[in-house]
């Protein structure tokens, strides 16, 4: 480590691979990039086979210890020969009262379970057919080829180490990236959609393959989780000040962006996709920048500020499995994802920041050595410059108490201009009423009749006081007729000598 005026800073020639190449480089890889990682391991495991050779045919005339070995090689074969001990070791312990018959049926239900898809995997398939009906049909067809045979070489050997599985993976990256490149059905595929590809094909293959690589039980990475979980619980008492990190984390706005970093670092534990882990160590990365610049009047922060800034994060987080993550990602991601760009720094920095928490003492911290074991035991208890240390429960306790209480205050002003709008009702009401009574007692209603339409024909009681009508009379010769008779019977004249015709008389 160099010393500027940060205790806690890294030089970028640091982040880089040891053999000059120009790509990050990764603690996982002993220093190295993906690149040379794979190269060396290459180189030593083929002196390897060479020396075995040699020993094979010397091996009538004396026995071969370890130091005939490549120094290099003989860490690989250490840690291999570690992780099948601890195969045995697990195998034996998990099926310690189990028949075979057992362990044979067990075995075929794991098979069972992998190959069954869960929805994740259905729903990242899907995405990925969608995308390779834009490509030509042999295209498409080549690569389903390919992965179905990568995938089902993996689930018939789910009992090999995870080293091995990455291997397989790592070969697969390779192999098809050459292919995509060089292969007639290619022909034609633009770089972006190539790269779109190879991003499609990773993400599916690990959402398929992510149970039975993740955590792997054949790995000391549960181990390694359970360690770096400890050492971060008892580290809960370094401050943001402790470390040096310029970030104000009593401002609020800038508190908030630093739970957004903590969230988005714990949310790396439930993507399945390295690309998709990254993307949440990507986030909390531009979070963090966010919060430096927020308590920095505005001014960008550099990447001195950010490594201590990412240690605080990540202490205050203790991100769930977090060194099963990151070996995950270094052991399955497409490797040139890790080596350059954006997050391949911030990944090689989180790396970085694991070893820092690891190693982490009073020096480190500049105070004594009494006042370290001191807080880390528990006897001390930090005292804040400002506002007086408090743990995060408490702290998320009393902002919830506050919002409750602003809350309530809403709650309270909503219900009493409730109460003042039902008040108003009430009083309109009243109002409306009192209005029309005093328009009414100024204006007092008549009741007329309802006037009717007259119907000439009905019978109407007026009518009655009316003479009878006119009754048509007869005149004419009946009446002569009986004239005539009556003239026989008598002599005297009548009143009616002559006959007149009214005008109603009948004529015939
Ligand atoms: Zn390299």
């Amino acid at each position: 480590m160099s010393q500027g005026h940060k205790r806690f800073h890294i030089n970028e020639q640091e982040l880089l691979c040891k053999n000059g190449c120009g790509f990050y480089g990764n603690p996982a890889w002993q220093g190295f990039c993906s690149k040379c990682w794979r190269e060396e391991y290459q180189k030593a495991k083929n002196a390897q086979l060479q020396i075995d050779e040699q020993n094979k045919m010397m091996k009538q005339k004396t026995p071969v210890g370890a130091e005939g070995k490549a120094p290099s090689f003989s860490k690989f074969e250490e840690k291999k020969k570690r992780e099948s001990d601890k195969r045995t070791h697990t195998v034996k312990s998990l099926f310690r009262k189990s028949s075979s018959k057992d362990i044979a049926a067990e075995q075929v239900a794991k098979r069972e379970a992998m190959k069954r898809l869960s929805s994740e995997s259905q729903q990242v398939g899907e995405g990925f057919a969608d995308f390779l009906r834009n490509l030509s049909k042999p295209a498409a067809l080549d690569v389903s080829k390919h992965i179905r045979a990568l995938i089902e070489k993996i689930q018939q050997n789910p009992d090999v180490t995870v080293d091995e599985h990455s291997e397989i993976i790592q070969d697969f990256y390779q192999s098809m990236g050459d292919r995509l490149q060089t292969h007639p059905v290619y022909k034609g595929l633009t770089h972006t959609t190539s790269d779109k590809l190879m991003d499609y094909m990773e993400k599916y293959i690990m959402t398929r393959l992510y149970r039975a690589v993740f955590c792997s039980m054949w790995s000391d990475d549960e181990e390694q989780d359970l360690i770096i979980q400890k050492r971060i619980r008892s580290l809960h008492w370094v401050s943001e000040q402790n470390l040096e990190a310029s970030i104000s984390v009593n401002e609020p706005s800038v508190r908030a962006l630093v739970d957004s970093a903590i969230t988005d670092i714990i949310e790396m534990d439930s993507k399945r996709a390295p690309q998709d882990k990254l993307a949440s160590v990507v986030r909390c990365s531009n979070h963090i920048f966010e919060a430096l610049k927020a308590s920095q009047n505005n001014e960008p922060a550099s990447a001195d500020d950010f490594l201590p800034a990412l240690i605080y994060i990540v202490l205050q987080a203790n991100p769930p499995r977090l060194q099963s993550n990151i070996k995950y990602i270094t052991r399955f991601s497409n490797p040139s994802r890790l080596m350059s760009g954006e997050a391949g720094y911030y990944f090689t920095n989180l790396c970085c920041v694991v070893a820092f928490i690891e190693n982490l003492n009073a020096e480190s911290l500049n105070m004594t050595p009494e006042e370290f074991e001191g807080y880390m035991s528990g006897k001390l208890v930090p005292r804040d410059s400002k506002e007086g240390h408090i743990c995060e429960g408490l702290r998320l306790m009393y902002q919830n108490l506050a919002n409750l209480s602003e809350l309530r205050q809403r709650h309270e002003k909503v219900m009493a201009e409730a109460m003042q709008l039902q008040q108003e009702i009430v009083e309109f009401k009243e109002n409306f009423k009192k209005e029309i009574q005093s328009v009414l007692t100024k204006n007092p209603w008549t009741i007329k009749p309802r006037k009717t339409k007259v119907d000439l024909d009905a019978e109407s009681p007026a009518t009655d006081m009316l003479p009878p009508p006119l009754i048509p009379q007869i005149v004419g010769e009946p009446m002569v007729v009986q004239h005539d008779q009556s003239n026989a019977n008598s002599t005297d004249m009548t009143t009616e000598p002559h006959v007149t015709v009214t005008d109603t008389a009948v004529e015939e």
